[in-house]
Formats: C-alpha cells, sequence, structure tokens
C-alpha cells in the first residue's frame, strides 16, 4: 500500500495543514478526527475537514491544453487521454472534485 500526502482545509478555520505518510483510510479517518493545527479544533458531527487534493511520490497532475482544472487520479472520468500536459510536482491552481472523491474513496 502506497503511502499519501494529505493536503486538508480545515472544517473551522479554513486553513489548509498536511498530512503526511498516510494510507487513503487513515487520510479519511484524519477528515474526521484530526485536530487542526491552526485553530486547535477537532471536527463534530457531520462537518469534517475538507480534502483538497492528496498526492504521493508518484503522483501525476494532468489537464487538458485548454483547461484549467488538475486531474490527479487516473480513475476519473474526465481523465485526460489525448493532448494534456502532465507534470510530477504539485501544480497551483484547481483540482478536480471527482478526483478528490476517487482519491480519498
Ligand atoms: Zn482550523
Ligand atoms: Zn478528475
Amino acid at each position: 500500500m502506497s503511502l499519501w500526502t494529505g493536503h486538508i482545509f480545515c472544517f473551522n478555520c479554513g486553513k489548509e495543514f498536511i498530512v503526511n505518510r498516510l494510507t487513503p483510510v487513515e487520510i479519511n479517518a484524519a477528515l474526521t478526527m484530526l485536530q487542526c493545527p491552526h485553530c486547535l479544533k477537532t471536527p463534530v458531527g457531520q462537518r469534517p475537514h475538507r480534502v483538497n487534493f492528496i498526492s504521493s511520490a508518484t503522483r501525476r497532475f494532468r489537464k487538458t491544453r485548454r483547461a484549467e482544472v488538475w486531474h490527479f487520479c487516473e480513475y476519473c472520468s474526465s481523465w485526460p487521454d489525448h493532448e494534456f500536459i502532465e507534470i510530477d510536482f504539485q501544480p497551483r491552481g484547481e483540482f478536480c472534485n471527482e478526483c478528490k472523491v476517487l482519491a480519498v474513496g
């Protein structure tokens, strides 16, 4: 099982923090259980933290030439398979919502 870095937005203060070297299951658990390092709040009830994106050492980011949104899960229904730009470092910009769901599912 590969390990991942999760980039997470706090449910309360909205600031981003990073969890390192977790499995997808552990990242999911962190969304509901982890204390925010900024505001020190822990999620309650139905308000978990939000994943911005997750990455690994072998993660690839792709987008089509005209699109603004980056994809990072090859199982995404919109994963670009032609005319795309691919990079292996974290881009600036927006990330695909479907990829976010798939990556932590
Ligand atoms: Zn916070
Ligand atoms: Zn996608």
